[in-house]
């Protein structure tokens, strides 16, 4: 049996090697390093597979978020509500722009942001909501779609983790995940759904107004050369990396499928265990299952990934501390037992290997050992 990987990038980049290659040293004879044609040429095709009117490429997920809320003109002070059960990040750029992060507890079954949490935390000092599309699907937009319209708020989607995800409305119609709020975000991180050989980002939108101030923000302020009329940021996605997103947007919903036959796989196994909560699929959205993550009962998380380790099944605990317990993030606001919902999944989730490369043997391995520990006091 092959080494089980919590990710395999290099399996994947075996299959696709020659188109990669090609196209990587194509950039380095062609010496655009920075904002070459196939930046250009990306961002159109980006634009096409999201049917979205503008994508702005950027340095990293994080500054795809940051960038967004610049462009949105959010000013210190403001307070922008999201989940406590997410990746630092979202966090992070709203209170390093000095805003207020506000908050709010999730969704037991999807681990989304609870649209009635939303509800209640809003104040006339609001602004924004972030939901996060956590671990491969959609966020319930419809309601927080219906909040950011009476109360004059904007929506920035953290789509990190859903890109190629379908939010489905309610008459049936589909929309990509990241397209359906004012703006999306989302980073090419390797690990990710469509990852890169190394940092990349993108905000995308449908509002031109929007799109130009972003493109300005990301290269410093600067609409004509060296002239700069607001405060920008240095974010860029390089040639070389935009030739490999290329390359790898033209397999992402292959990507997406063969992740959720994995995820078929692991759901099947699971069925019915009196101990293991196998993850919700929303009839408002696909899964593209950038995780496959489990909640356990009875038993502790971490002896099982110690157990699986052993076993040379990697695991991982997305998120060991909800944001609202982390010390950069404490607030007055807030203590523990605040959020059962998070407090709850921060000590019961694991999430099993999950990439394009898993093969029958491996998951058949990977959930076997998973039920040997879970049956083990049977
Ligand atoms: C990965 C991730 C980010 C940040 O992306 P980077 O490219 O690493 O900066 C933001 N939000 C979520 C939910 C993520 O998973």
């Amino acid at each position: 049996m092959e080494t089980i990987r919590m990710v395999d990038l290099k399996g994947q980049y075996d299959k696709i090697q020659e188109e990669v290659d090609t196209a990587v040293i194509d950039v380095i004879r062609s010496t655009q390093y920075i904002n070459g044609s196939e930046v250009k040429n990306f961002q159109k095709d980006f634009e096409e597979y999201l049917g979205v009117k503008h994508v702005i490429p950027c340095a990293n997920g994080t500054d795809a978020l940051q960038v967004a809320m610049m462009g949105l003109g959010l000013k210190p002070g403001d307070e922008v509500i999201t989940t406590s059960f997410t990746f630092v990040a979202t966090v992070e750029v709203i209170a390093l722009l000095g805003l207020t992060p506000v908050l709010v507890d999730v969704l037991p079954d999807t681990y989304n942001i609870d649209p009635e949490s939303v509800k209640k935390a809003i104040t006339p000092k609001t602004k924004a909501i972030v939901p996060v599309h956590l671990f491969g699907q959609c966020v319930d937009m419809k309601p927080l779609l219906e909040l950011a319209r009476q109360h004059n708020l904007h929506i920035i989607e953290d789509n990190a983790q859903a890109i190629g995800a379908d939010y489905i409305f309610e008459d049936g119609n589909r929309q990509k995940a990241g397209t359906i709020g004012d703006v999306g975000c989302t980073s090419f991180f390797p690990s990710k759904n469509l990852g890169c050989y190394g940092d990349g980002g993108a905000v995308f939108t449908n509002d031109d107004e929007l799109a130009q101030k972003l493109r300005v923000i990301v290269n410093h302020g600067m609409q004509e050369r060296y002239y700069h009329d607001s405060v920008g940021v240095n974010s860029r996605l390089d040639s070389i990396q935009a030739a490999i997103l290329r390359v790898k947007l033209r397999r992402l919903d292959e990507y997406c499928a063969a992740r959720r036959i994995a995820a078929d796989f692991y759901d099947h196994a699971f069925k019915d265990h009196p101990r293991i909560s196998t993850p919700a699929r929303s009839e408002f959205s696909t899964h593209v299952f950038h995780q496959y993550t489990l909640k356990i009962k009875g038993l502790d998380q971490f002896e099982l990934q110690n157990f699986l380790k052993e076993k040379g099944v990697p695991a991982m605990i997305y998120y060991p501390v909800p944001m609202h317990m982390q010390k950069a993030y404490k607030s007055e606001r807030y203590k523990e037992g605040d959020f059962p919902v998070t407090e709850m999944l921060s000590k019961s989730v694991i999430s099993l290997p999950m990439h394009t490369e898993l093969d029958e043997e491996q998951l058949s391995y990977i959930t076997s050992s998973v039920l040997e520990y879970m049956d083990k006091d049977k």
